[in-house]
């Protein structure tokens, strides 16, 4: 007799910041475990998934990838400029965050610095980013969705997040 299936549980993550930091290829990477090159520019939003083991229990991750600005922005801002200026929104991201998950205890969140295999063309250093990690209760996350060497830190990004969503309450 097939045994009934366990109601899996859902945990959904919302992935946000400036448009070309790396949105869709963190997520990507991290559901199919490739980088991919070439990818456009996401149009509203879009979802990947993949089952994640949290102490023992089997969570479906559903990771939410959202469009961070309009398209015609990034041609026109320079790359060194917008590196840093992706830093520098951080507090609007916060904002927005706060105004649509207003959970009592605080939604559990995660900084990622992505792109950590161009650290050293980086304008925005690490105790930088620590330091407004800090201050705003989150753990920091330097990574990389192109280099394999930084995978580790990318399966961390989303397990330390679905830790924390399970001691949610
Ligand atoms: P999004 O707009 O935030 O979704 O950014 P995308 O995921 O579309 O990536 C924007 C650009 O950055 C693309 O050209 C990617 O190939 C590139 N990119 C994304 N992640 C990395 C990374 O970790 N390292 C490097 N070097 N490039 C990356
Ligand atoms: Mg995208």
């Amino acid at each position: 007799e097939p045994q009934p299936q366990p109601q899996r549980r859902v945990f959904k993550v919302i992935v946000i910041g400036d448009s070309d930091v790396g949105k869709t290829c963190l997520t990507y990477r991290f559901c199919s475990g490739q980088f991919q090159d070439k990818t456009e520019a996401t149009i509203g939003v879009d979802f990947r998934e993949r089952m994640v083991d949290v102490d023992g229990e089997l969570i479906k991750l559903q990771l939410w990838d959202t469009a961070g600005q309009e398209r015609f922005r990034k041609s026109m801002v320079p790359h060194y400029y917008r590196n840093y200026s992706s830093f520098q929104n951080l507090p609007a991201w916060i904002e927005e965050c706060n105004k649509y998950c207003s959970s009592s205890g605080g939604i559990p969140r995660i900084l990622v610095g992505n792109k950590s295999d161009l650290k050293e063309k980086s304008e925005v250093d690490t105790n930088t980013a620590q330091r407004y990690a800090d201050s705003h209760c989150m753990p920091l996350f330097e990574a990389s969705a192109k280099e394999d060497k930084d995978f580790a830190n990318i399966e961390a990004i989303f397990l330390t997040l679905a830790h924390k969503l399970k001691c949610h309450k």
